[in-house]
């Protein structure tokens, strides 16, 4: 399949794979891949364009390394992690109770916001918190509650969590 320019539609695209790319698109400004990507120039009218390999995968690695970095985070970390784990500025808002307007400027690093924020994206990124049976989000509305039972079964000196 012949890539197409997407300005004009030519189909004679020139390409070329970098030995390393500055992967800008990532909103980050730090970002080098090797291998993995093909840039696309239109002889006619000059549009460049790109093609990258499995960017989920790659912003799981992006994610997964920015989780684990031994210092604090900056502001487009922050709101790449936020973007990894699904979360829109009001939704991560309501969770942390902070106003959209903080997390903005946390974002944009006019604010550094607790390390409690911080640990809140960084354990989200870890435990890929998407998890299906619990959803963060609802842990931004305060509801009534009752504490349930748990029940744990020995087998094999292992302890199973039983069934409600
Ligand atoms: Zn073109």
């Amino acid at each position: 399949m012949a890539r197409k320019c997407t300005k004009c539609g030519h189909s004679g695209l020139k390409s070329h794979e970098p030995s390393v790319y500055h992967y800008r698109l990532s909103a980050l400004d730090n970002v080098y891949l090797t291998g993995g990507v093909t840039e696309y120039i239109c002889p006619k009218c000059g549009t460049k364009s790109v093609a990258v390999k499995n960017v989920a995968g790659l912003h799981k690695a992006i994610a997964a390394s920015i989780a684990t970095t031994k210092r604090r985070l900056g502001g487009k970390e922050l709101r790449f992690l936020r973007e990894q784990i699904g979360f829109s500025a009001e939704e991560l808002a309501k969770v942390v109770e902070y106003s959209e307007d903080h997390i903005r400027k946390i974002e944009s690093d006019s604010h550094t916001p607790k390390a409690t924020y911080e640990m809140f994206l960084r354990v989200a990124i870890m435990r890929e918190m998407q998890a299906p049976e619990y959803d963060l989000r609802e842990l931004g509305e305060r509801k009534e509650y009752a504490i349930e039972e748990l029940n744990f079964m020995n087998k094999d000196h292992s302890w199973i969590k039983m069934a409600a």
